[in-house]
């Protein structure tokens, strides 16, 4: 890879897996050899099964609080403590789904990153925000979210993942072009943050990345490598897709 910055691949198995799909990965990851620095993200029920040192553990979510009583949450001292390095925060369906709003997700990330976790900060629209010409205005409402919350300090342990939501899970995935194009007004945004923070920030593109779009994605001066959900879940796709960065 040419790139100023170290590509990162990260894979994305959502609500999905089980112990024999990691057992598959453990041997078929094990000789991954790749310019891109990789993770992969399971279930975290999964999380002690894996073996393989080719790549890194992330959570997909994790909680803004300490250690407590907060049934059902997981903190960031319990993924550490299970091997995780990252944590995706705010991803789409979050955001949808468990109505996650720009300001919680600024907290998570800032709890990651004071624990020495690294977030994996996901902004993207809907297709109706694009029909009506508002892509920018709305991922830079997220940012502002963000850069509220985070220091320049903090912001430059983060990863951010421009993750279009009309192109997640469907198939549809944004052109080179596209992708390039939110990759550079985020990267502009920041630019006017710190300029240096701005040259090293690693942004990924996520939504229907597949082996045979990975590459002309990846090439694009702004896309720094991806988050990958449907692809991330075969072995051997998710080993060309690291390939491809
Ligand atoms: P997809 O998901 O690759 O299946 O579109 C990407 C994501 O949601 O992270």
């Amino acid at each position: 890879s040419n790139k100023i910055r170290q590509p990162l691949v990260a894979g994305n198995w959502k609500m999905n897996g089980n112990s024999a799909l990691v057992a598959e990965f453990n041997e078929k990851l094990e000789a991954l050899n790749c310019d891109a620095e990789t993770v992969v993200c399971p279930p975290a029920t999964l999380m002690h099964l894996f073996r393989a040192n080719s790549f890194s553990l992330g959570a997909q979510n994790v909680s803004h609080l300490n250690n407590g009583a907060h049934t059902g949450e997981l903190s960031v001292e319990m993924l550490k403590d299970a091997g995780c390095t990252y944590s995706i925060v705010g991803h789409s369906e979050r955001r949808e789904d468990q109505q996650e709003s720009s300001g919680l997700v600024a907290l998570k990330a800032k709890q990651c990153i004071e624990a020495g976790l690294t977030p994996i900060i996901c902004v993207g629209e809907s297709l109706t925000v694009r029909e009506a010409g508002n892509v920018e205005k709305f991922v830079g409402e997220q940012l502002d979210a963000l850069t509220a919350t985070l220091s320049v300090d903090d912001l430059s342990k983060a990863v951010i993942a421009y993750e279009p939501i009309w192109a997640i899970g469907t198939g549809k995935t944004a052109t080179p072009e596209q992708a390039q194009e939110v990759h550079e007004f985020i990267r502009g945004y920041f630019t006017k943050v710190d300029a240096d923070l701005a040259g090293k920030l690693r942004i990924l593109y996520g939504g229907s990345v597949k082996p045979d779009n990975a590459k002309t994605l990846f090439s694009q001066k702004d896309v720094d490598g991806g988050l990958i959900g449907g692809a991330s879940l075969k072995a051997e796709d998710f080993i060309s897709i690291c390939q491809a960065a």
